[in-house]
């Protein structure tokens, strides 16, 4: 068996005509007709909402041959009712570096921030010398406590005079957040909120794009996520105003003169009209891409639902539809698996998953905050068996980066960090690479 990966970029083929357009127009540079059709693309996608009333009709979804077979569901006729716009940018980071900044964040500003996430949520408001202030998760969603955020405004006026200057959720693999509190919430203090919707593009809450529902929306277009652009992101705006503000500081933030005049600090954070080719293309698959996502969560779900101490992480009520970008799951701390009295016992080298880039070598083979030692085997024995998997996202408040910025915490991301684990999910998951999966999962617990 070929090594199954986390989740695999897969093309539609469309990408290289794109691309050839490009060179054949000699539209080499970060801008131009391809960033401008992936904008409107990224439009149309994210401003349809899906409308009670109408009626369900088969998906005509064609099959790719590259793809695994799709089990095809009904989808609701979808009616648009959004006129948001959407800035491509070089990364999912700039976006969230430029929304912050759209949002009038400075030095010594403090901004909400869900502590259960990746890095790039958080690491922006650092980078304008401001400071994050983690709120920790609900059990339902995983995602930001709407009571807790609360109790986190409330404590940050009370001890600095100041209101917070923003509120970023995350939709954690997929997962839509409580966005109806949380705007609730973020309205009543005035509050702006910035989603995090890099990772769920296309989830919905109540028919609704995750991304449309906040002052700004996070995407993001890396080699791993629901659609790539190899590397690339996107801001959803509320309207052509703030939108043409994003570009002005994405494209160093130059003045109308005949020579270079600047009043402002602006970022190279355009994106390429290469990468958007690749966006471009993206987009005619990016609906089967997250029916086969949908698809490959259901089937975990089937075939473990009898493996006793394996729980998956489930939509928790009809208002969720997760794209689930990445299947996870959650290992009782009492299950019992092979080799695990050798977990953590050697330091590790190298990045686990492989990512991009340079990783530091580990000074010790334990933090004070892990996943437990079941989960680790587990991980293991799944590599052993040519699959990735990869431990929860460790939260933020624990990271020793982080360990000076203000917390407000109720214990439930650092418990689900001790448990949970991500698994293949991905066009390139076949129902055969499933049941693999499933039985090697099997095979390691005692
Ligand atoms: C991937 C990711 C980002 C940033 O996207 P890049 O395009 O990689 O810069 C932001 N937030 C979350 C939660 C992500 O997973």
């Amino acid at each position: 068996m070929d090594r199954i990966y986390l989740c695999l970029a897969h093309m539609s083929g469309k990408e290289q005509d794109f691309i050839k357009e490009a060179f054949d127009t000699n539209w080499v540079v970060p801008m131009g007709p391809n960033v401008n059709a992936f904008e409107k693309d990224l439009e149309h996608f994210v401003n349809e909402v899906e409308s009670e009333e109408s009626i369900t009709k088969d998906q005509s979804l064609k099959t790719n041959s590259q793809l695994a077979p799709l089990k095809l569901k009904q989808v609701s006729i979808l009616n648009s009712q959004l006129d948001k716009k959407v800035v491509c940018l070089s990364a999912g980071t700039a976006a969230v570096h430029l929304a912050l900044l759209a949002c009038g964040v400075e030095a010594g500003d403090e901004v909400l921030v869900q502590s259960f996430t990746f890095c790039a949520s958080s690491h922006p408001i650092t980078y304008l010398g401001a400071t994050p202030v983690f709120v920790d998760s609900e059990r339902e969603s995983w995602n930001m406590d709407p009571d807790l955020l609360e109790e986190a405004i409330k404590d940050r006026i009370a001890k600095t005079g100041k209101t917070p200057k923003a509120i970023i959720p995350v939709a954690l693999y997929g997962m839509p957040y409580q966005i109806d509190r949380i705007m609730e919430i973020a309205d009543r203090y005035g509050i702006p909120v910035i989603e995090d919707a890099a990772e769920g593009l296309g989830s919905r809450f109540k028919g609704q794009v995750l991304g449309t529902f906040g002052k700004y929306g996070v995407l993001s277009f890396n080699g791993n996520k629901m659609i790539t652009t190899s590397g690339g992101g996107a801001l959803i705006c509320d309207n052509e105003k703030d939108k043409n503000e994003i570009l002005f500081y994405a494209t160093q933030a130059r003045e109308s003169y005949p020579y270079y005049q600047h009043e402002h600090i602006g970022y190279n954070y355009r994106m390429s009209n290469i990468c958007a080719g690749i966006g471009r293309g993206q987009m005619t698959v990016i609906d089967e891409h997250i029916v086969h996502h949908k698809h490959v969560q259901e089937l975990y779900c089937e075939l473990l639902k009898d493996v006793k101490g394996i729980k998956m992480h489930c939509n928790p009520g009809p208002d969720y539809d997760s794209n689930f970008w990445l299947c996870t799951c959650t290992l009782d701390p009492e299950l019992k698996v092979k080799g695990q009295e050798n977990a953590y016992k050697e330091v590790i080298t190298g990045a686990v998953g492989g990512a991009a880039g340079v990783t530091h070598a580990a000074s010790t083979a334990v933090t004070d905050c892990q996943p437990n030692t079941n989960v680790e085997a587990m991980r293991v024995a799944l590599d052993a068996a040519n699959i990735e998997a990869r431990p929860l996202w460790k939260p933020m408040h624990k990271q020793p980066v982080y360990k000076n910025a203000p917390a407000y915490t109720n214990g439930v991301s650092e418990s689900l960090f001790a448990v949970g684990l991500c698994l293949p999910a991905g066009p390139y998951v076949t129902d055969d690479h499933v049941r693999y999966i499933v039985n090697a999962i099997k095979s390691a617990i005692i």
